[in-house]
C-alpha cells in the first residue's frame, strides 16, 4: 500500500464498525512504509472461528498488511489428501513476512497425520526453533489463585521447537507382546540448546513487562537429576551462555518444582527456558494462570526469518462450530505478530481492546462472560478504533492556527513539506488543549467511537516513547473533515 492509498475496503471491516465503513480519510501509518505479506491458515475445529475473528481486528487496525488465506487443514486433506502442498514451506518463507495459524486437529483424521506434517512441519523444516509464549495475567478475576493481581503475573516461556522426543525418532520392538519396548529418543543437540538459551538472554534483555519494568531474570528448566545425559548438556551450556551475561540472574529449577512454584506463587517468574516436551506441558498450566487456553498466544520464532504465529490451544474439536470459542488467545497472538513486524501501535491497540474487554466482561464464557466468539470482536473493535488522516507529510508537522465557531472548530495543520490542510469538527462538545500550536504534530488519532459523539486526539508520536503519544489537543465531536488547503508549498 502506498502511504496515500484509501484504506482497503473489507467486508469484515464493515461488520466491525459501521464508523470504519464511511470514507472518512487517507489512512497510514507514519512510520511503517512497506505491506507486510501475511499468510492465514485457520485450520480446523476452533481455529476457524477464532482466526476470522482476529483478521477482523487486525483489518480493524488498518495496518498495512496483505492476507492470503491457504486451506491447509483437515477439509483439504479428506478432499484430496494434500497435507502440504508441494514446496508449501518454501513458499512461506519465500512470499511470506509471517505466518497467522489456528490449529490443528480433526475427529475424521484419527491419524492426525495432517496436523503433524502441517504444524510440525512448519516448526522444524522452517525451523523455527523458539517458541514464545507470554504468560499474562490482564485481569485479577481470570487468576485462579487467590490474590494476584495483573502485575503479579507476567512471564514468558522460551520453549526448544526443533528438537527433543517432537522429532519422531525410536523405535518398537516385539509389538503387541508382553516383551513389547517402546522407545522414544529426546534429541538434544549442543548447537540447539545454545541458540534457544541464548535467545532466552536476548528476549530478556531486550524485553520489558507489561507495567515497563526490565525484565531481569532467566531461569533454566530441566529434569537433569534423572535425565542426565540431556540433563548435563542442558546445565553445562546453561552455565556457559549465562557467562555472557553478567547483567541478567540466571536461575535453575528441576520442571516438578517449578510447577509447584508456578501455582503457588508466579510472582517471581520472568523468563523461562525449557526444551520442547517441559514446555508443551507448562504452558497449560501456565495458560490457567491467566485465564485458560483461550487466552494464551504464542509465536514461534527463528529471528531473520519467516515466523510463525499461533494460539496455544488445539483446535477443541468438543467446542467447535457452537459459537463459544475464546477468540483472545488468537487476538493477542495477532498482536504478537504484528509487534514482531514492526507495527508496535497496531500491537498496543489491540492489546488495549483486549484488555478493556475483558475489564468489562465482554467476553466468552470460559473466563466469565456471555457473549459468542463473534460478539466479542463486535465488541472490541467497535468500541474504540485508530485511524490516521491525512497525506504522507501530514506527519512531522505543525499545528498552524486553531479557529473556534459555535459547535465547530477547525484546525489548520502543516505537512512537514508545506502541504496545510484544515481539518473540520462538527457538532463539537468539549475540547482540551496543552498548548497545541507549540508541539509538533505527529498524527490525528482517532479514539473510542461512542455514539453519536467521537474522541478525537492530536498527538506526538515522538513523546512519550511508544505509549501512542502524548495527547496535545483532545476534541470530542461528532464528525470531522479533511480538507487540502495548499499543496506542496
Ligand atoms: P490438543 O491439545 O491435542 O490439540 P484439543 O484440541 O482438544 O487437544 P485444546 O484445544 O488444547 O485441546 O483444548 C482443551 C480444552 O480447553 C478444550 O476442550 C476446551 O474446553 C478448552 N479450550 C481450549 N481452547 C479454548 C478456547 N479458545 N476457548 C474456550 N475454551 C477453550
Amino acid at each position: 500500500m502506498s502511504l496515500d492509498s484509501e484504506p482497503r475496503a473489507s467486508a469484515s471491516v464493515l461488520i466491525a464498525s459501521h464508523w470504519l465503513a464511511e470514507p472518512l480519510c487517507m489512512c497510514y501509518f507514519p512510520f511503517v512504509n512497506s505491506m507486510k505479506k501475511i499468510a492465514v491458515i485457520a485450520g480446523d475445529g476452533i481455529g476457524k472461528e477464532v482466526i476470522p475473528q482476529a483478521v477482523k481486528v487486525i483489518e480493524a487496525t488498518k495496518a498495512p498488511v496483505e492476507l492470503t488465506y491457504l486451506d491447509w487443514g483437515a477439509d483439504r486433506y479428506l478432499r484430496d489428501g494434500t497435507t502440504v502442498p508441494k514446496d508449501g514451506f518454501e513458499m512461506l518463507a519465500r512470499d511470506f513476512d509471517a505466518i497467522f495459524v489456528g490449529a490443528f486437529g480433526d475427529p475424521r483424521v484419527p491419524s492426525n497425520i495432517h496436523a503433524k506434517e502441517i504444524l510440525l512441519g512448519m516448526r522444524f523444516k522452517m525451523d523455527l526453533y523458539a517458541n514464545v509464549r507470554p504468560v499474562r495475567l490482564l485481569d485479577a478475576s481470570l487468576c485462579p489463585l487467590k490474590g494476584m493481581e495483573p502485575k503479579d503475573i507476567d512471564f514468558v516461556v522460551i520453549r526448544e521447537n526443533t528438537e527433543g522426543p517432537y522429532v519422531d525418532r525410536g523405535s518398537v520392538t516385539n509389538e503387541g507382546t508382553d516383551d513389547e519396548v517402546a522407545i522414544q529418543e529426546d534429541v538434544n543437540t549442543y548447537k540447539g540448546v545454545r541458540r534457544i538459551i541464548r535467545y532466552a538472554f536476548e528476549y530478556c534483555a531486550h524485553n520489558k513487562k507489561a507495567d515497563d519494568t526490565r525484565r531481569s531474570r532467566v531461569l533454566m528448566s530441566d529434569k537433569s537429576n534423572a535425565m542426565t545425559y540431556a540433563g548435563g548438556l542442558w546445565q553445562r551450556v546453561f552455565k556457559e551462555v549465562s557467562a555472557e551475561y553478567p547483567q541478567i540472574k540466571s536461575e535453575h529449577m528441576y520442571v516438578d518444582a517449578l510447577c509447584a512454584q508456578m501455582v503457588r506463587d508466579p510472582r517471581q517468574l520472568d523468563v523461562i527456558v525449557t526444551n520442547n516436551i517441559f514446555g508443551d506441558i507448562i504452558t497449560d498450566l501456565a495458560a490457567g494462570l491467566q485465564g485458560g487456553l483461550g487466552m494464551a498466544a504464542s509465536g514461534n520464532i527463528h529471528p531473520g526469518k519467516t515466523s510463525m504465529f499461533e494460539p496455544v490451544h488445539g483446535s477443541a474439536p468438543a467446542i467447535a462450530e457452537k459459537n463459544i470459542a475464546n477468540p483472545m488467545g488468537a487476538i493477542l497472538t495477532a498482536a504478537m505478530m504484528l509487534r514482531h513486524l514492526g507495527l508496535t501501535r497496531q500491537a498496543r491497540w489491540i492489546e488495549d481492546g483486549v484488555l478493556e474487554a475483558v475489564r468489562q466482561k465482554k467476553t466468552t464464557q470460559d473466563i466469565g462472560g456471555n457473549l459468542g466468539t463473534s460478539e466479542v470482536v463486535l465488541w472490541s473493535t467497535k468500541s474504540k478504533f485508530i485511524a490516521y488522516v491525512g497525506d504522507p507529510d501530514f506527519h512531522d508537522g505543525a499545528i498552524r492556527k486553531i479557529s473556534r465557531n459555535s459547535d465547530e472548530l477547525v484546525v489548520e495543520v502543516e505537512g512537514s513539506t508545506g502541504t496545510r490542510f484544515a481539518v473540520r469538527f462538527v457538532g463539537v462538545e468539549s475540547v482540551i488543549s496543552y498548548n497545541p500550536e507549540e508541539m509538533g504534530l505527529e498524527a490525528l488519532v482517532e479514539m473510542e467511537t461512542v455514539a453519536p459523539s467521537r474522541r478525537f486526539v492530536f498527538v506526538n508520536w515522538l513523546e512519550p516513547e511508544d505509549q501512542g503519544g502524548d495527547a496535545k489537543l483532545q476534541i470530542i465531536a461528532r464528525d470531522f473533515s479533511v480538507e487540502k488547503l495548499m499543496a506542496d508549498g
